[in-house]
């Protein structure tokens, strides 16, 4: 059977753009493959965060996780800082790539220029695309499912264990991306040439998954759209309406065509109403679940019994991968 890896990191409150692009493909999967969805902390930390905050958003993460539907009886829910194996394997992927290679990863040259020209830049950041590399070849994944952002990152994954199985014999699985068709890269409310980002500091840009929908709703009718009022889907000339008109056929499966047709002589006002809508009829009922699962103990206890699944196929392939580069006695 294909195993599927994917992680969020716990930066801060998960965006839609999480969900749709990643998290809630995800429920789609544990039926058919063996899947490890990972609470990715130690990525977290290649920019400064809180402690305290921290540690709150990977639990409210994990909850999340089951909030939209992930069953942890079919699938391994566990934080990455829980096992040893990824920070591990991680430094052996780091020695695997060049600096050249590094250099080109677009994630890192728009994060590192979000850092003022006095600033200086975490090396974790740098380092970064290693550290995913290594969570994926663990667990001998064969498929990962992401947001469009992060196909490079994958591509390199894909690079470096080939470039392992080449130089010490066959190891890792290569893993695939699997993309979705559409709404793989929801853009910002406020500047829709830009991806919408949990981190992004203009709250005003980002829906977040458990906010209160009565601030969703004045978000989305404040989105930046153009001036001719027209519905039609244009990403070139009309990226605000555009990313508006993906979100929702993303959430009602509608074709772009039935959309501008269905508000032919109608304003963005009310199209924008009718997103509201739908958007707070998806998220009423996961902030409801998430919730409950908040105050309940199941959330550790599926975090302990993730970490244990995670670590014992984690460990056969490091020892592995130990092994063959002379890392052992
Ligand atoms: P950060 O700003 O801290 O990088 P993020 O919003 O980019 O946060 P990540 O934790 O880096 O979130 O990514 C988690 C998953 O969500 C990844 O699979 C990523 O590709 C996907 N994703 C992130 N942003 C979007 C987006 N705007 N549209 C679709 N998918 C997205
Ligand atoms: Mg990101």
């Amino acid at each position: 059977m294909s195993t599927i890896f994917s992680g969020v990191q716990p930066s801060g409150e998960m965006t839609i753009g999480n969900y749709i692009g990643a998290m809630r493909r995800f429920v789609t999967y544990q039926d058919t493959h063996n899947c490890l969805f990972c609470v990715v902390n130690q990525h977290a930390i290649t920019v400064p965060q809180k402690p305290d905050e921290l540690k709150q958003s990977a639990r409210k993460l994990a909850a999340l996780y089951m909030a939209i539907g992930i069953d942890p009886k079919k699938a391994t829910i566990f934080i990455q800082s829980e096992v040893r194996a990824h920070a591990a394997l991680a430094w052996i992927m780091t020695c695997l790539s060049s600096m050249g290679e590094l250099e080109r990863m677009t994630q890192y040259k728009d994060k590192s220029q979000q850092h003022g020209k006095n600033e200086t830049i975490p090396a974790g950041l740098f380092v970064y695309p290693p550290l995913m590399a290594a969570d994926i070849l663990l667990y001998q994944t064969t498929h990962v499912p992401v947001g469009d952002d992060q196909k490079q990152h994958l591509e390199l994954t894909r690079d470096l264990a080939a470039r392992f199985n080449a130089r010490y014999g066959e190891t890792f699985s290569i893993p695939e991306p699997l993309i979705a068709k559409s709404g793989a890269r929801i853009m910002s409310l406020q500047t829709p040439t830009k991806k919408m980002s949990k981190s992004d500091p203009n709250n005003a840009a980002t829906i977040f998954l458990l906010e209160d929908l009565a601030k969703t709703k004045k978000k989305i009718m404040r989105a930046q759209t153009d001036s001719d009022g027209i519905v039609r889907f244009d990403i070139e000339n009309k990226p605000g309406i555009s990313n508006l008109m993906t979100l929702r056929a993303a959430l009602t499966n509608e074709t772009m065509d039935t959309m501008t047709a269905a508000y032919d002589g109608k304003g963005y006002g009310d199209f924008k109403k009718d997103l509201a809508e739908i958007i707070t009829e998806t998220l009423a009922p996961l902030q409801e679940e998430h919730k409950k699962l908040m105050d309940d103990p199941i959330v550790d206890t599926v975090l302990n019994e993730g970490a244990e699944k995670a670590h014992a196929l984690a460990e056969q392939t490091l020892k592995k991968v130990e092994g063959k580069m002379g890392l052992s006695r």
